[in-house]
């Protein structure tokens, strides 16, 4: 063999044990890299084997042995690059559908046994013979139709998936750029050697595509052992899948446990990977002793769930999401938990906040009138009357003053205990019945059903309990004494709520100028107030 000879020989058969090499290394980490290590696998044992029997071939002396070397060229050649633009797409996340992958291997297919029966058809080769001025292992070829169906196939896989992945140059953040280069350059430099030599640029009667696949497989290496490659996307994945704050239970089709991140572990006391493969409704009765509490986790519906967990109750809201790849349906769902037991204890201590007075525990001002204009126009309705009370402490700045604010404070929530009790006692804190902080020292009572007659009676068992139970302090007993004013609507009046607190204002900026302590009864819509009961 020559030295010209000898140095193809030596490339080809270089490219062939780096790709071999490439191929065990991935095979023995292929743990680690998730399903993206067969197609890688698969694409390289191709060029491995394409590599090595062209090796072979160019040892060959005799047409018998060349044709041999050449069909197990073939064994691997045509696969090469259609598992090559798989690897490319499944590390790009792309989803490729087991028809595809059986798609692509058509071609393939029918050029290894077209190659092995050329003898009969000559559909690769029109002409295959040892060259006659060289002799073997050169050879003389004159291409067949399927030589160029399979040129074109292969070419375009291999230009696919080099613009897939130039496609997401842009996307792909400065620390990945390197990795994504050495697969462009691994992909380009087959390509760019198979262009050249379908067109007839490269050395006489010499293939030099398995001569050059050495540089993908070194620029592949490099891209895996310096990046992690194929390591970082599952990696990743797992990663986010078990920082989530959300717990997620994966479900087969059939609503089978498939797997549980680490929240959802934490969420679902008693969550064992011992359960995986058994139906969602049997884990769920393990779990909780009671049947799964949504319809079906088969449907989008959300939903609230509060689960003990460590001894505390915490509130989940689920959701499901269907997984589906592109133009499939049914193939699982994710059921994700997410803890809103603080965003509930927020929305709950909110909406104390914003119906409640802070300090007395009673209704504010809003809840008073969203309650009572409601109540109100319910009873006129239905002709009954509504009688409001507004309540004010008597010289109440002066207890501010003397004994200071915190004490005032002590009596607002005197004067309201009192109040409350003296109404639950003797009315009954009924639903008809709205008791409520109007503002500062001022509240309302709103009471429905009472006729004036009956609102007075009870305004004034108020005050007298009121004034009957002084506050007790440090520094001695606090009298206090209240005074009110009562408005009764007649029920079929063409009257709003506004009006009737106007009045029942009216009426008791006249009890406090006659003397405060009693209460009066506003009689009549336009007339000034009368009755006066003490
Ligand atoms: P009158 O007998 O005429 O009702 O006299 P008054 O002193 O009770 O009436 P006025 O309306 O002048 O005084 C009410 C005071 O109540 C003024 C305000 O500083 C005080 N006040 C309002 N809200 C609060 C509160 O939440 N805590 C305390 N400590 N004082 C309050
Ligand atoms: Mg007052
Ligand atoms: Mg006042």
């Amino acid at each position: 063999m020559d030295s010209y000879l000898t140095t193809f020989v030596t490339l080809a058969s270089t490219s062939a044990v780096l790709n071999l090499f490439l191929c065990a290394f991935v095979f023995l980490k292929r743990r680690d890299y998730g399903e993206l290590a067969s197609s890688f696998i698969m694409s390289a044992a191709a060029t491995t084997i394409y590599a090595f029997g062209y090796a072979f071939s160019l040892t060959s002396s005799t047409l018998g042995q060349l044709k041999f070397w050449n069909v197990v060229q073939y064994i691997g050649m045509p696969f090469a690059p259609p598992l090559g633009l798989l690897f490319v797409m499944r590390y790009l996340g792309k989803r490729v559908p087991k028809r595809g992958m059986a798609a692509l291997l058509v071609i393939p297919v029918l050029s290894l046994l077209i190659d092995a029966t050329n003898d009969l058809h000559h559909l690769q080769y029109a002409v295959y013979e040892t060259d006659p001025a060289r002799g073997a292992p050169y050879v003389h070829i004159e291409y067949g139709i399927w030589f160029v169906i399979q040129g074109i196939f292969l070419f375009s896989c291999m230009l696919a998936a080099f613009l897939l992945l130039l496609a997401r140059w842009k996307e792909t953040t400065r620390p990945y750029r390197p990795q994504l280069l050495s697969l462009l350059c691994g992909q380009l430099a087959p390509m760019l050697t198979a262009f050249l030599y379908l067109v007839g640029i490269a050395p006489e009667g010499i293939d030099t595509v398995p001569m050059v696949v050495w540089i993908s497989s070194a620029m592949f290496l490099w891209a895996i052992v310096s990046s992690h490659m194929l390591t970082i996307v599952p990696i990743a994945k797992e990663t986010i899948f078990h920082s989530m704050n959300d717990g997620v239970l994966v479900l087969d089709g059939q609503d089978r446990l498939v797997e549980f991140n680490n929240e959802a572990k934490s969420m679902l006391e008693g969550l064992d990977r011992s359960m995986l493969g058994q139906p969602l409704g049997k884990v769920w009765a393990a779990l909780f002793g009671t049947a799964f509490p949504f319809a079906s986790p088969a449907r989008s519906d959300n939903g609230e769930l509060s689960l003990t967990v460590q001894g505390t109750e915490r509130i989940y809201q689920s959701r499901v999401a269907a997984l589906r790849r592109s133009g499939r349906q049914g193939e699982g769902r994710l059921l994700i938990f997410t803890d809103i037991t603080e965003l509930k204890r927020l929305q709950t201590r909110l909406e104390h906040l914003a119906y409640y007075d802070e300090l007395t525990g009673i209704y504010n001002r809003r809840a008073f009138f969203e309650r009572c204009r409601a109540g109100f126009a319910e009873a006129r309705k239905e002709g009954e009357p509504t009688a409001v009370l507004l309540m004010d402490i008597d010289f109440f700045k002066k207890v501010n003053d003397t004994y200071g604010h915190d004490t005032g404070d002590r009596l607002l929530e005197h004067f309201v205990a009192v109040c409350r009790a003296c109404l639950s006692e003797d009315a009954g804190l009924s639903e008809d019945m709205l008791f409520a902080r109007y503002g500062g020292e001022e509240f309302v009572l709103a009471l429905r059903g009472f006729s004036p007659e009956e609102s007075v009676a009870l305004a004034n068992r108020v005050r007298e309990r009121v004034a009957a139970n002084p506050l007790l302090t440090a520094e001695g007993e606090i009298a206090v004494t209240s005074s009110i004013g009562i408005s009764v609507s007649a029920g079929e009046q063409e009257e709003t709520l506004r009006q009737l607190l106007q009045r029942a204002d009216e009426a008791l900026y006249a009890a406090k100028r006659s003397g405060r302590n009693r209460s009066v009864l506003h009689e009549g819509a336009a007339t000034a107030p009368a009755s006066s009961a003490q």
